[in-house]
C-alpha cells in the first residue's frame, strides 16, 4: 500500500462530465477522463483492506455485494498509484474480458460494497478500470492473441451480446473453433443496439470485435437461428452449442387505443435510433418536435429520456410507479450492498438543464391512451398511486380524484421484459423456468437438451452487462470441460 493515508488525504473525484447544455447536440460519450496525478490520487484513495467486499461477487437476496467477476480491485488500484499501468492491465485482464464496457456502462456494483463507502465516499473503481483499458489500447499492449494450438472441436454461440462475445472469448482462447451467430447487422447485442452512444460509443465495440476476429473467432451476422439455420444444422456441425439470445421479450400495457400510431416500446425506439446513426439516415420513429412521455421509471427509461432530447424534442416526461428514492441509505438497505439512493443521473440531469424541471414523475399509473382520428397518439390519462399494507402485504392502490391527462405524439414504453423470446427456446425444445427464463443444471449451465448450453440473461433474467461476462466466463468452462471431458486451467472463472 503506498499512501496508507491516500484515503484521509483525497476526496473523491468523479469523472468530469460534459455540460449537459452542450452535450445533447451530439451522440459521444458525455463522461471525460481524468489526467494521470488526479488517477493516481484516486488509486491511492483505496485501503487496501485486510477484508474487502470490492471483489466479493455474491448474490444476497434480491442484491448483489461487490463485483460479480471478481476484478482484483485493490491490486489494480495500488498498481495505478504507482503508475504501473501494463502491470494493472495484466491483472484486469484475468478477470474482465472486456473492461472497456464495463468501465463505461457498469453500475459498479463494487463500488457500493467499498469499505471507505462506510463512512466517506467509496473509491472511484469504475473510471480507474476504464483508464486502465485505454491506456492499454493507446499504448498498443492490447494485441490479437490467437491461440497456439486447436482442439478441433467445434462451437457455435447462439447471439452476440456480452455473454456470447465473453463464451467465445474464453473458448477461443481453449483453441476451439468459435462462431457467434448473430441475428442483427453487427455485433454487440444490447451493448451495440440498446444501450445509446452517449453511455457506450460503438467504435469501442466495433475495436473489440476486430480485435476478436483477428484472434480466430468467425461472426456471422443477419443469421437468425430457427429461421435461417437450423437446430439440426448447428448440431451437425458443431460439438456444442451456447444460447447466449437475451431476454428482449418487452413487457407490453394492455391498455385502451394501446394500438394507436406512435406508441412504442422502448428498445424498438432506441435500436432505431442508434441504426440511424450507424447509416446516417433519419431514424423512422423520432421524437423530434414532439411531446414524448417514457412510461417506466428504470435505466431503460432514462436512456429513451436522453435519446428524446438529442432528437430536439418538445418535451420529456418519464413515469415510475415507485416512489422517490431516499437520499440516503435506509435501514433495510445497508451497506455492503448496492445501495438504493436517489442521483441525478446524466439523462435526467440533461432534462433538467433543457427544461428546468427533473422529467420523473413518480407513483403514476398510465390507465388510457388516447388516439386522434388519423389514429395517432394524441394523450395519455394518469392516475398517481400509492402503496398500502393490506393484510401483512404491500398492495399498489389507486388515489381517486388523482387523474390527469398528458399531451403526448410520442409514447415509449419501458417497463421492462418478461424474459427470452420462445421461438428459439421451442425450436431447441428447451426446458424452462417458471420465469419463463431457460432452465439449467445448477452451476454447469447445461440445458435439458445434450450439448446445448445457455449463458446471460436468456438464463438469468434482465441484468447488467458484468453479469452477463460472468455467466459467459463461467459456461464456457463448462462447455470446455464437455468437449475436453478435464479441467483446463488456462480457463479461470
Ligand atoms: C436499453 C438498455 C440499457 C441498458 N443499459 C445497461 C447499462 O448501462 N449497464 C449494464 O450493465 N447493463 C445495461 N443493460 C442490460 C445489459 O445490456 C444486458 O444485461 C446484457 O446486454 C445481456 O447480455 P446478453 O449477452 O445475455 O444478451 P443481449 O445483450 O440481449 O444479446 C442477445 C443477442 O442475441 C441475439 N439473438 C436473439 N435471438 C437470436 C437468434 N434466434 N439467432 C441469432 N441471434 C439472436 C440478439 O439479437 C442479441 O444481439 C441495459 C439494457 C437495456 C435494454
Ligand atoms: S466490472 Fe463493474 S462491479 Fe466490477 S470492478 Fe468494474 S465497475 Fe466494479
Amino acid at each position: 500500500m503506498g499512501n496508507p493515508k491516500g484515503f484521509l488525504e483525497y476526496a473523491r473525484k468523479d469523472n468530469e462530465e460534459r455540460n449537459p447544455k452542450k452535450r445533447i447536440n451530439d451522440w459521444n460519450e458525455y463522461t471525460e477522463r481524468h489526467d494521470e496525478k488526479e488517477l493516481k490520487q484516486q488509486g491511492a484513495r483505496c485501503m487496501d483492506c485486510g477484508t474487502p467486499f470490492c471483489h466479493t461477487g455474491m448474490e444476497w437476496g434480491r442484491s448483489s455485494i461487490g463485483c460479480p467477476i471478481n476484478n482484483l480491485i485493490p491490486e489494480w488500484n495500488e498498481l495505478v498509484h504507482q503508475g504501473k499501468w501494463k502491470q494493472a492491465l495484466d491483472r484486469l485482464e484475468l478477470t474482465n474480458n472486456f473492461p472497456e464496457f464495463t468501465g463505461r456502462v457498469c453500475p459498479a456494483p463494487c463500488e457500493g460494497s467499498c469499505v471507505l463507502g462506510i463512512n466517506d465516499d467509496p473509491v472511484t473503481i469504475k473510471s480507474i478500470e476504464n483508464e486502465i483499458i485505454e491506456r492499454g489500447f493507446e499504448n498498443g499492449w492490447i494485441l490479437p492473441e490467437p491461440p497456439s494450438s486447436r482442439t478441433g472441436k467445434r462451437v457455435a454461440i447462439v447471439g452476440s451480446g456480452p455473454a456470447g462475445l465473453t463464451a467465445a472469448d474464453e473458448l477461443n482462447k481453449a483453441g476451439h473453433l468459435v462462431t457467434i451467430f448473430e441475428r442483427e447487422d453487427r455485433p454487440g447485442g444490447l451493448l451495440m443496439y440498446g444501450i445509446p452512444n452517449m453511455k457506450l460509443e460503438k467504435k469501442t465495440i466495433e475495436r473489440r470485435i476486430e480485435l476478436l476476429e483477428k484472434e480466430g473467432i468467425e461472426f456471422k451476422v443477419n443469421t437468425e437461428i430457427g429461421v435461417d439455420v437450423s437446430r439440426e444444422e448447428l448440431q451437425n456441425e458443431y460439438d456444442a452449442v451456447v444460447i447466449c439470445t437475451g431476454a428482449q421479450q418487452p413487457r407490453d400495457i394492455p391498455i385502451e387505443e394501446r394500438n394507436s400510431e406512435g406508441i412504442h416500446f422502448a428498445m424498438e425506439y432506441l435500436t432505431e435510433s442508434t441504426k440511424s446513426l450507424n447509416s446516417k439516415n433519419e431514424p423512422s420513429i423520432s421524437a423530434e418536435g414532439k411531446d414524448v412521455i417514457v412510461i417506466g421509471g428504470g435505466d431503460t427509461g432514462a436512456d429513451c429520456v436522453a435519446t428524446a432530447l438529442r432528437q430536439k424534442c418538445k418535451s420529456v416526461v418519464q413515469f415510475g410507479k415507485h416512489p422517490e428514492l431516499p437520499k440516503e441509505r435506509t435501514g433495510d438497505n445497508p451497506w455492503p450492498h448496492t445501495p438504493m439512493t436517489f442521483s441525478l443521473e446524466y439523462a435526467y440531469e440533461e432534462a433538467y438543464k433543457q427544461f428546468k424541471k427533473d422529467p420523473r414523475e413518480y407513483e403514476i399509473l398510465t390507465q388510457s391512451f388516447k388516439g386522434g382520428a388519423d389514429g395517432k397518439v394524441s394523450s395519455l390519462r394518469t392516475m398517481q398511486v400509492k402503496k398500502e399494507n393490506k393484510n401483512g402485504e404491500l398492495v399498489t392502490v389507486e388515489i381517486p380524484g388523482t387523474e390527469k391527462d398528458w399531451n403526448a405524439q410520442l409514447v415509449l414504453i419501458a417497463i421492462g421484459f418478461t424474459g427470452p423470446e420462445k421461438e428459439i427456446l421451442e425450436h431447441f425444445n428447451l426446458k424452462v423456468t417458471e420465469r419463463g427464463l431457460v432452465w439449467t443444471e445448477k452451476a454447469t449451465y447445461k440445458t435439458n437438451v445434450e450439448g446445448v448450453f445457455a449463458a446471460g440473461d436468456a438464463r438469468r433474467g434482465q441484468s447488467l452487462v458484468v453479469w452477463a461476462i460472468r455467466e459467459g466466463r463461467e459456461a464456457a468452462k463448462e462447455v470446455h470441460d464437455y468437449l475436453m471431458s478435464s479441467k483446463l486451467s488456462a480457463i479461470s472463472v
